[in-house]
């Protein structure tokens, strides 16, 4: 039996909205304040819908008003690397490897379908992130032993011999940006780096936090002799990401369970909208 319910779209809570204002403060994420001017940083979802985000949709970018861009994973819904929507892609981020957040599936631009039943292509066996992150040269930085298994996948997008370690340094682990060929990094729990566009005073702080799902790679990506059916590759931990703009936005990924089928998480704000706390709820079908 399907019931309809409503869940809290969010899962970015704010936790520290000015420049300058000290130490953070929890803002409950219901009744955020309203920013003041200043600069904005935009939070755009990509989904498999004009004017929606639905719950398989996965994508959002994310712009600091430095210009750099981040990509937070790329899911099902962006059509590769070609796709209009994307712009530059400085910087790259996975939570887990799942199908749908990695994207075993592009979307199929000839049947469209739903927003509950999106038509998709297959982007096996490099995944959409490769795919992405190669157009892009983008640099990439995930946790787990992801970072050598995206540097193999993009490696087979480019036809490079290799896909180099992401060149950060110094004391924030600053990564600048755009770079020329992509890049790939781990950050594990408590490992940070900071996007810095070239020219600028300041980047975006990227840290890694604990996360508790699962992070087994799919055997649709996994080469030659695979994986025993039904099992997944071992792909590491899973991550979570908190994430610092350089005007003092703080975000950080939240899960909300135990609804079934959310677990994975999605976010919901207009496209190309400035982060204006448009809290919106969406309505989903539970199953059983
Ligand atoms: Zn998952």
């Amino acid at each position: 039996m399907h019931k309809r319910i409503w869940v809290d779209a969010m899962i970015f809570a704010l936790l520290n909205l000015s420049a300058g204002s000290g130490r953070p403060q929890v803002v409950p994420s219901r009744r955020p304040p309203v920013a003041s001017g200043g600069p904005t940083v935009k939070i755009a979802p990509l989904g498999s819908q004009d004017g929606d985000f639905c719950r398989n949709d996965r994508a959002m970018i994310f712009e600091d008003p430095t210009g750099v861009r981040v990509l937070y994973d790329p899911g099902r819904t962006i059509a590769g690397g070609t796709d209009a929507r994307l712009g530059d892609v400085h910087v790259m981020l996975l939570s887990h490897a799942h199908a749908d957040h990695i994207g075993d599936a592009i979307p199929n631009a000839s049947a469209p379908g739903t927003c509950t039943s999106p038509g998709t292509s297959p982007a096996t066996p490099n995944s959409n992130f490769a795919m992405i992150a190669a157009a892009k040269a983008s640099a990439v930085f995930v946790g787990g032993e992801l970072a050598t298994f995206l540097g193999r996948k993009i490696q087979d997008v480019t036809g490079a011999s290799s896909t180099p370690t992401c060149d950060a340094a110094g004391l924030t682990n600053e990564q600048v940006v755009p770079r020329t060929t992509p890049c790939t990094e781990a950050l594990r729990p408590g490992g940070s780096v900071s996007a810095r566009l070239d020219g600028a005073t300041a980047g975006v702080k990227i840290v890694v936090v604990p996360a508790v799902h699962s992070n087994g790679i799919p055997a649709t990506l996994t080469d030659s002799p695979g994986v025993a059916p039904g099992t997944a590759a071992y792909g590491g931990s899973e991550s979570g990401y908190v994430l610092k703009f350089t005007n003092g936005l703080t975000v950080s990924e939240r899960r909300h369970g135990p609804v079934r089928g959310y677990a994975d998480h999605s976010a919901r704000l207009l496209p190309g909208q400035p982060y204006g706390y448009q809290h919106r709820r969406h309505s989903y079908d539970r199953s059983g």
